[in-house]
């Protein structure tokens, strides 16, 4: 086959995987109809992807004529993905197989201990906690892993060096050892960025441009145009958290002053918060409930104490959402989105302070009266980011596959049956 069409039936054979994996029930047939493709040219490579084990035939159904056609599925059992949520103090581990079942159970590492950890101690911390837990694994899992996904509270450049100056993590290559030392691909990334990308396909098709906004620990959006998320040269788009919206305000742990995570970021708002424990500025509601009750300074205990009546956090929450609005207004003035997502615990679980963030937005977007402005509530929560972060790594997988590869395994693997 000549180089040109060769690639052809690759991208072809991707195709339909992914209309497979993303769509229950597909059938020759519709696969045919639905990505433009003859019965003929489908039905080929359904023959290749079978014998790939990358597709299996499923039950049979009433089809067009009275004919039954055969349910086709995606091979997902047997082929594992290790899920990491790294946390600055802990790391949450599963394996899941690629149609999503869990394999084994999260499991919760000790990670840091303080914030001010040296770069080396957390890139040689990091690479024992994954490469014990990866070793102890029974020998059939671990041969079965094809992939490992690790979502990371801070920036990951295109070269896998991870940033977060809250922390004190400057560029650190978390991930060289652990891909010298394993033979499957190693993909670590933002956590908002598996988050976004499960909102992102759960909007409308008709939604080309849709920026998803996440305020909580940090503050970062994801912008896809097209279907595709804009990266970026450096893959360091997306950093709206240090946006200054106030150069005299408080210093930011970037280096600057008045950033947009300085007043709507979590760590921030909780130690803003601190002051109404004692001194001048002290809550008696607040202060009940941390130092007599001892429940722990959180968002959600905020958010008790403004249930119970404490005017000094309502107001606190009141700044906070003045500025996420004004963060809003400035997404919808320079790009003119048909969509924001928003996400993050405060404005899921305060009405108030989301309701008064969307006063602020429209009260600070030019020519809002002629405009089509729509905000929506993120759907996916801190709980749902496995399944976050499988649905984006599969997606992945399915890009990255190199048939040939895949094929030279497969024969290896059978033979050893
Ligand atoms: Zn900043």
């Amino acid at each position: 086959m000549n180089p040109v069409a060769s690639e052809a039936k690759k991208n072809n054979m991707k195709r339909i995987l992914q209309y497979i994996v993303d769509h229950d029930g597909a059938t020759r047939i519709n696969i045919a109809q639905q990505l433009g493709l003859s019965v003929g040219t489908v039905t080929n490579n359904i023959n290749d992807l079978m014998e790939l084990r990358l597709v299996s035939m499923g039950n049979k159904i009433s089809g067009n004529l009275g004919r039954k056609a055969t349910v086709l599925e995606f091979a997902g059992e047997g082929k594992y993905i290790v899920v990491v949520s790294m946390y600055i103090q802990y790391l949450l581990l599963t394996v899941v197989d690629f149609n999503g079942c869990i394999i084994r159970e999260t499991q919760k590492c000790q990670f840091g201990s303080s914030e001010c950890e040296e770069g080396e101690t957390i890139r040689q911390k990091f690479t024992d906690i994954i490469s014990g837990y990866i070793d102890n694994l029974e020998g059939e899992i671990r041969r079965q892993i094809e992939y490992m996904a690790i979502a990371v509270t801070g920036f990951v450049s295109r070269d896998d060096k991870v940033y977060a100056s809250w922390y004190h993590w400057y560029n650190i290559p978390i991930l060289d050892e652990l891909k010298e030392r394993y033979h499957f691909r190693i993909y670590g990334d933002n956590v908002t960025k598996f988050k976004a990308c499960q909102e992102f396909s759960m909007v409308g098709e008709d939604m080309k441009n849709v920026i998803y906004l996440y305020i909580g620990v940090g503050v970062a959006c994801v912008q896809f145009f097209d279907g595709k998320v804009i990266e970026g040269k450096n893959r360091a788009g997306g950093e709206i958290g240090h946006i200054c919206l106030d150069p005299c305000g408080e210093k930011c742990h970037c280096g600057n002053s008045g950033c947009v995570e300085r007043f709507c970021g979590e760590n921030y708002i909780l130690e803003d918060a601190k002051r109404f424990l004692r001194g001048k500025d002290k809550c008696e509601v607040l202060e009940h409930l941390v130092t007599e009750l001892g429940m722990p300074l959180t968002v959600e205990t905020l958010l008790k104490a403004e249930e119970l009546g404490s005017a000094k956090v309502h107001s606190l929450f009141m700044r906070t959402a003045q500025y996420i609005g004004k963060t809003l207004a400035v997404i919808f003035n320079i790009f003119d989105p048909d969509c924001v997502i928003l996400s993050g615990k405060l404005v899921e679980k305060s009405d108030f302070v989301y309701e008064k963030a969307l006063r602020e937005m429209k009260a600070n977007i030019v020519n809002v009266g002629a405009r089509d402005i729509y905000v929506k509530q993120a759907k996916v929560r801190e709980e749902d980011l496995v399944s976050a972060i499988f649905h984006y790594t599969l997606k992945r997988y399915i890009k990255e596959l190199d048939f040939e590869e895949f094929s030279v395994r497969n024969h290896f693997a059978r033979d050893g049956e």
